[in-house]
């Protein structure tokens, strides 16, 4: 009978977290370089670049892969022959392991959850609670199973009751249709299928815990029902042509993983759950004999790509940026921004809005007049940073606020991620503004282009606080111009049925 200590599952869990933040799994960094060696779209291609240099500096510097880290997901198996020496719930003490994980003072990791989430949302500042699953097993161990999922490809989550006899398979690829690109592709699909509509989702975030191993599966061939299912949507999801970032191209998912459970004979329950290019998760067993052990991977896994920025493209100082400049950028085109920007995402964007809505000045020293304003909230720095880790958040969230920000603020241009509703795009075209995307999943690369970072206003919204960055060759793309012409639509569009026919080779 194992007797599993307190201590020794808070540590495990503190240090899968740690672990998870900085290294990417085999399995995927595999996949990614699979991904960037197939790729053909130049957009994409460069996308792929940024993330797989991005995981290797994190994986080197032992800081987070994305600024968002994500809300912690354990699923823990315990043993029937197990004892615990413990004083604090099973809840406790994977919640004392995420707090310790967060709070690291080597590697600070963002804290991203809020209690009251209809009401006051206030940060509960160490990233607890967890959402935890616990299950109740046959054996003498406790599994552990860790991940931090990132928001914005948790928000694309999506849930159907379909009829028995509806097509699984073609709901899915219309559900990835609708996500757009703020789960950051490429990643993966978690698919859950039968049991009740609680089950579907459990079953698909179960799924994003498996192994990546489609070239595998499709060289061997399928033997279930459900290996057929994965091809056909692996396929038929590729070959939309959304491609890394939403940019277009060939690779839009690395794998399709699906559970499935018995359901009820009138039902189909049917959920999907991508992950992002921030795929962490991380497994550990205890066996009674201390904490568990997480050995670090081994670099030379990593593909050699080194993203650096391209002298041929167009590099714009942000500093005396005219109004001319702007309407001069195409779709597509890619920039390095020098220069001065502001920060800004959905807390700091509210509180704008109201004061300029309701004819307030803004807090002293904050102008957005003639400014780019980029939508993200960094990790806090540890040792010599200015910033930690700083990518970009899904900016459709601020779309409301755009036309205000525009037209009120006397902002010229903005930087996110992902597409921009048709509320923003008209904005941008009425105001001859552009907004230009950086890469989800690139946090700690493009924290190596920010050079200085102060705080303008609202320090109280912590990492939704205004700050004013100065950058170095930061690159982005443009995603709509000012024109109100979006890459997000001409790209899949050009890259879409081109998947088909590209050979998947297997790597060891
Ligand atoms: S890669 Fe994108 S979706 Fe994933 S955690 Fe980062 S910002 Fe969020």
């Amino acid at each position: 009978m194992a007797l599993i200590r307190e201590a020794d599952l808070i540590d495990s869990v503190a240090d899968a977290l740690q672990y998870i933040s900085y290294y990417h799994s085999p399995d995927f960094i595999a996949a990614m370089g699979r991904a960037y060696d197939h790729e053909q779209s130049p957009a994409a291609r460069d996308a792929i670049a940024q993330i797989l240099t991005n995981s290797r500096l994190c994986a080197e510097g032992r800081r987070p892969i994305c600024q968002d880290t994500g809300i912690v997901v354990a699923f823990v198996k315990v043993g029937m022959n197990v004892r615990w020496d413990a004083q604090r719930s099973l809840e406790e003490m994977v919640n004392e392991g995420v707090r310790r994980a967060y709070l690291h003072p080597d590697n600070l990791l963002r804290a991203s959850i809020v209690a009251d989430p209809a009401g006051k949302r206030g940060n509960t500042r160490d990233n607890t609670p967890a959402v935890i699953h616990v299950e109740l097993v046959p054996g003498e161990g406790v599994d552990v199973t860790v991940a931090a999922k990132g928001g914005g490809s948790e928000n694309k989550s999506m849930f159907a009751m379909l009829n028995p006899s509806d097509s699984v398979a073609d709901w899915v690829v219309e559900a990835v249709q609708e996500m757009g690109a703020g789960w950051c592709p490429p990643g993966m699909l978690g698919i859950g299928i039968g049991g009740s509509a609680e089950k579907a989702l459990l079953l698909a975030k179960e799924s994003l815990m498996e192994t990546i191993d489609m070239p595998q599966l499709k060289a061997r061939g399928p033997s279930s029902r459900l290996e057929e299912l994965r091809i056909e949507i692996f396929d038929r999801v590729n070959a939309l042509g959304i491609g890394a970032q939403g940019l277009g191209g060939l690779t839009t998912v690395l794998d399709v993983r699906i559970r499935d459970y018995p359901t009820h004979a009138a039902s189909l329950p049917v959920a999907v759950i991508p992950n992002c290019a921030a795929t962490r998760h991380v497994h550990f067993h205890l066996d009674g004999s201390g904490p568990a052990r997480l050995e670090p991977p081994d670099l030379a896994r990593w593909p050699t790509v080194a993203w650096t920025p391209d002298p041929s493209v167009r590099r714009v100082s942000l500093d005396g940026l005219k109004r001319a400049d702007v309407s001069s950028w195409k779709p597509g085109e890619r920039l390095l921004l020098s220069g001065k920007l502001l920060t800004g995402r959905d807390a700091a964007h509210k509180r704008i809005c109201a004061l300029l809505d309701a004819g307030q000045p803004l807090p002293d020293g904050l102008s957005f007049q003639d400014r780019v304003i980029y939508y993200v909230g960094p990790v806090d720095p540890v040792g010599k940073e200015v910033v930690g880790p700083a990518g970009p958040t899904t900016a459709n969230r601020m779309d409301r606020f755009t036309e205000t920000m525009l037209a009120k603020a006397g902002l010229m241009a903005m930087v996110g991620k992902a597409e921009r509703g048709p509320e923003a795009v008209a904005a941008i075209r009425r105001h001859k503004s552009a907004y230009l995307i950086a890469v989800g999943g690139a946090a700690y690369l493009v924290s190596k282009a920010i050079r200085a970072s102060r705080i303008v206003a609202f320090p109280e919204l912590g990492m939704e606080a205004v700050y004013e960055f100065e950058v170095s060759d930061m690159p982005v793309t443009v995603a709509v111009d000012s024109n109100g012409e979006s890459l997000h639509d001409s790209g899949p569009r050009q890259w879409q049925g081109k998947f088909r026919g590209i050979q998947v080779a297997v790597q060891s």
